[in-house]
């Protein structure tokens, strides 16, 4: 399979999701590319894609040099506030603000006159192992995040757990819609809160049915070349 085959049954897939909701198409499909190579992640964008996500500093900040002018960056994975800055200046969107200590941070070394988009990452499945603020505490949070000006909250970021029947993973997903509505009628000029970054691989259509607006899919689009692939 190449990746304009995945790439072409996954928008089929999304739009069907689409229909079946009665929801708008309006869907960025983000290509994971932390487990692939270079030209893999090229192949990725001949395709059509526009979005990249990586997850670690290295990866990230590799394929910032090569892909930098050619796509949008997401640093989708758990952020360091010391390592922060690395990131700050390179990539588009940080899927993963969930705690002050890194909003200041981001605010810091945030460039004159130039905004870092964030979504703020919420564990609704209450997992340990998850990163991400509680639900329950969202609304105080983002309420805080205001005193950093540099900081704008486009929306929320969860990660399900992984569900043989990704049927399972829908009510975290309508959780984080609801909190998202919530959040966005509160109308703070600091967090417009319109998106939602949710599902993968496993999950996506679920996600989509949800009212996703960003999906990251990794193994099932660009593959998984460290061979740990579901
Ligand atoms: C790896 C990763 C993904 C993609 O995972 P797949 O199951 O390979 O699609 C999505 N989001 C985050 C935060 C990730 O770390």
């Amino acid at each position: 399979m190449t990746v304009a085959d995945n790439y072409n049954r996954i928008q089929k897939a999304i739009k069907q999701a689409c229909e079946l909701a009665g929801r708008d198409s309006n869907i960025n499909i983000i290509a994971v590319t932390k487990y692939v190579s270079l030209q893999k992640t090229e192949e990725a964008l001949r395709a059509g894609i526009t979005h990249l996500g990586e997850n670690r500093m290295e990866g990230a900040l590799e394929k910032w040099e090569h892909f930098h002018d050619k796509a949008t960056l997401h640093f989708i994975g758990s952020l360091q506030s010391k390592k922060a800055k690395h990131i700050i200046e390179k990539y588009d969107y940080i899927h993963s603000l969930d705690r002050l200590s890194l909003a200041k941070e981001l605010d810091k070394r945030c460039p004159e006159g130039r905004k870092i988009r964030c979504f703020v990452q919420v564990n609704v499945s209450g997992e340990d192992s998850k990163s991400g603020i509680q639900p329950d505490e969202a609304v105080d949070f983002i309420e805080s995040l205001k005193e950093f000006a540099a900081v704008e909250v486009v929306g929320l970021m969860t990660m399900a757990p992984y569900e043989k029947n990704p049927e399972d993973t829908r009510p975290i997903f309508r959780r984080l819609r609801e909190l998202r509505d919530r959040i966005r009628s509160l109308n703070y000029p600091h967090a417009p809160c319109g998106e939602l970054s949710m599902g993968m691989s496993n999950d996506y259509t679920v996600a989509v049915e949800e009212g996703a607006t960003y999906i990251r899919i990794g193994s099932l689009l660009v593959g998984n070349e460290q061979g740990n692939a579901k």
